[in-house]
This record gives C-alpha cells, structure tokens and sequence, in this order.
C-alpha cells in the first residue's frame, strides 16, 4: 500500500505482560501493597462537577504537594503521566543535538525506542562484568547522558559521587537521572539540581508509592530547564495531568507515614529474598531497587521463567545477549515471595 511509505515505523517497546487471571505477579516491579486510605477517601469525595472543566496545565496541586514534600519551588517540577511521559518529553527537549547521547547497554529498555522513535543518535556503553556503570566512559563528547539509578533491570546503585562527577564533567549537555526505584534504599540527586544546571532528576509514582495504575511521575531541575519541557509539552499536549489523577496523586502525598512504613516492608522482604535465592543457588548483583535480577548456577533461567510461569508466578526474561540468563523477580508481599521460594525449591530439587 502506497501509504505506507509516509508511515513513521518503529519498534515499539514492550512492556511486562499484565495477566488476566489471578497470578503471583513479580514480572513489571509493582508494588504489592495498594495506595494508602487516604486516595480512597479522596477519590470517594472527589468533586465530579469539576470534570467538566479542564485540569491545570503544570498539575495544580499536585505540583504545590510535591513542592512542600520535597522541599522544591514548583517551578523546579515538571508531572508527566508516569515517567515514562516525563522521560519521553526530555528526551524530545534536550536531545536535539547532532552528537550521540549515551546510556548503558544493559538499562531501562525504553530509551532507546525514544532515541530510535525521536532520531536521536545514542551509544550504549558496556556495564563492567559485575554490571557496574564505570564513570570514566561518560567523560567523552556526547549530546547528552540517561542514567538509571539504581539501573534497572539489574538493581545495582551507583553512588552518587561518581554520578555527580559525570554530570560535572559534563556541564555541555543534560544529564538525566532516572530515579525511577531510587526509594528502595538508593541515595538521590535532588539535593543537587541547584548546583548544576544540566542535571535533571525524574522520578515516579509508580514503584514506592503504589501507584503504577494512576500514571503519574515528575522530574526536578533548575527552572529553564523545566520551561524547555513546558515548551515542549505544550506544543504536543498541555492537558497531561486529570483532576482524578491530582486528587489521587495529593492524597498519596499527605501519607508519608504510609509511604516509609510500605517503602520498609518491600526492603525487608527484598532482604530476606536475598538470603532464600542465594541457599537456592541463584547468584546477583546487590540490589537496591524492588526487584531482584538473578542468574542460578546450573539451571538457564529461560527454562525457571517458563516453569513458572506455567505454576502462576510471573517474572521477566529477556532473550538479549549479556542478559539471557537472568530472571528479574520484583519483589511482592512476604506470602507471595514465600510461594515463589517454596515453587523454586521444589523445581529445582
Ligand atoms: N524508568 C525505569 C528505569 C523503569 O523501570 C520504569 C518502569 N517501567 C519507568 C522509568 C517508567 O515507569 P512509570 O512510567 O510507571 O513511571
């Protein structure tokens, strides 16, 4: 068909697959536990007659709440629909240069769609053996840097001195840190987004406070670059943020009890995860995200995935190379990690 010629083709990216049935789900790195009382009682009271006005354009309350609970102006916050629209939009906005971004080989498997998506040329940068970013190799020209932290799928944290180094070396180009886990027990960046102009910190709604299904996430930088963003969006969308979505999003915010209590429960459960997978014989690289990404000495992890899967436990797997013989287990509630440890235990007899 002629038509196809004038049709952008991309290879979109796939993201984990969302059953309907009721399985033990530790394939998409959810939380386990459900948002706190207070969205309920917030979305139970919630005004309808003001759906048929359209929402505030930088997420109204939503964006005032952020700024008293983390301590940011809100002019220094931008609120997506979940990170990966925060992260879609500063890919469009700061990568528009000729020189290659840069981002691990083994990362969030995202940003090379949007590079790919936005005609962004990009270099993926080897992890070491143990999958640790080497600051050194983001010291090269570039048009810009993405960086998980702790990068996913593999949970490794890197400090935040030597991420400070690559985004001081680096004053020429925007410097993304995607604190998408960074709650589960990493350090954060936000402090430093007065002291470098190109560094942004983006983060999400969707791990530690419960809300994957809401779809909010936010990214923290100095003011210009959140009008660069702002430009940006609005010449695509200006109405991202839905009153529904702000209300829920402000309740979750006013439970920070909620939050540490729930944050603490998924560290717990990851550690005591840590200990049950290792006397199993799988082998990984310490985590600090909620999930857990490991390899078993004898067994190829295609084959635990599908066994698995057939038993009702959903984890992820992907074929690619460096990577094929990994399972990435999200952690979920101590009962359903206790089902999945007895399923490996007898699988593995
Ligand atoms: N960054 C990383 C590293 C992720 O793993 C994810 C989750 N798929 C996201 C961003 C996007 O999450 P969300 O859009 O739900 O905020």
């Amino acid at each position: 068909m002629s038509w196809e010629e004038n049709v952008k083709k991309v290879v979109p990216y796939v993201p984990g697959e969302q059953p309907k049935t009721k399985v033990i789900k530790l394939n998409t790195n959810e939380n386990p536990y459900p948002p706190s009382d207070k969205v309920k009682h917030a979305l139970e009271h919630f005004d309808i007659d003001s759906l048929r006005l359209y929402p505030d354009v930088n997420g109204g309350e939503l964006r005032t709440k952020l700024s008293e609970v983390y301590s940011v102006d809100e002019e220094k916050i931008f609120v997506g629909v979940g990170s990966d629209d925060v992260l879609a939009v500063a890919f469009l906005t700061f990568f528009a240069g000729k020189k290659p971004i840069l981002f691990p080989d083994i990362t969030y498997s995202f940003y090379d769609v949007w590079a790919d998506l936005y005609d962004i040329p990009y270099e993926m940068i080897p992890l070491d053996d143990d999958f640790r970013i080497k600051k050194e190799d983001y010291f090269r020209p570039n048009g810009g840097i993405v960086i998980p932290n702790p990068n996913a799928p593999t949970g490794v944290e890197k400090s935040i001195e030597a991420l400070e180094e690559i985004v001081s070396k680096n004053k020429d180009s925007v410097v993304i840190i995607d604190e998408a886990y960074v709650d589960f027990g990493a350090k954060s960046m936000l402090p430093l987004i007065d002291k470098y102009d190109n560094l942004l910190v983006v983060q999400t709604f969707s791990k530690s406070r419960c809300m994957a299904g809401v779809r909010i996430g936010m990214a923290f930088g100095n003011p210009k670059l959140i009008n660069y963003m702002n430009d940006v969006k609005f010449s695509i969308n200006s109405y991202t943020m839905n009153r529904l979505t702000v209300a829920a999003g402000v309740a979750m915010l006013e439970d920070s009890a909620y939050f540490e209590e729930m944050t603490n429960r998924v560290i717990a459960t990851r550690e005591r995860t840590k200990v049950a997978l290792r006397e199993l014989g799988f082998e990984f690289p310490d985590s600090k995200s909620n999930f857990i990404f490991a390899r078993h000495k004898q067994v190829a992890a295609k084959e635990i995935f599908e066994a698995a899967k057939k038993n009702g436990i959903f984890m992820r797997w992907w074929g690619k190379p460096r990577i094929d013989n990994y399972l990435r287990i999200s952690i979920g509630t101590d009962e359903q990690m206790d089902e999945m440890i007895a399923f490996l235990k007898e699988y593995l007899k």
